[in-house]
């Protein structure tokens, strides 16, 4: 996808802080965060959202999880953490390259709205 930020940043052509990096997936800092530490898991594989990659691949969808599991303390979430994704207009998504927030660092908010 030429025209998409985020396979721009898998393919190393605009930078990004990298923390965890496979032949599947990209785990970056994002470059706006809304807690201590907020990350964005994505897929290298260009899916538009979540929906997308659980319909066309659902194993490897699962498997980015397994490895986040593997990664909570080097990522520094022994605390804790918050995952979303946001699909579509309704859930605000501003870029359509599947990324999984994940949010941790501190104590967050209890409400997620
Ligand atoms: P969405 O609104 O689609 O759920 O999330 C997109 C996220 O990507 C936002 O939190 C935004 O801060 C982040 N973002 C947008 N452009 C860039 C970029 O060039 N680099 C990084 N690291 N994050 C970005
Ligand atoms: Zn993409």
């Amino acid at each position: 996808m030429s025209d998409c930020i985020f396979c721009k940043i898998i393919a190393g052509e605009i930078p990004s802080a990298k923390f965890y990096e496979d032949e599947d997936i990209l785990i970056i800092a994002d470059i706006n965060p809304q807690a201590a530490k907020h990350y964005l898991m994505m897929p290298k594989k260009h899916y538009t959202d979540i929906a997308d990659m659980a319909e066309k691949d659902p194993e490897a969808l699962g498997n980015i999880f397994k490895k986040l599991s593997g990664l909570i303390s080097e990522l520094g979430l022994d605390g804790g953490f918050r995952i979303v994704s946001n699909k579509g207009e309704n859930g605000c998504q501003s870029v359509g390259h599947l990324h999984i927030h994940v949010l941790g660092g501190e104590k967050l908010n209890e409400k997620m709205g």
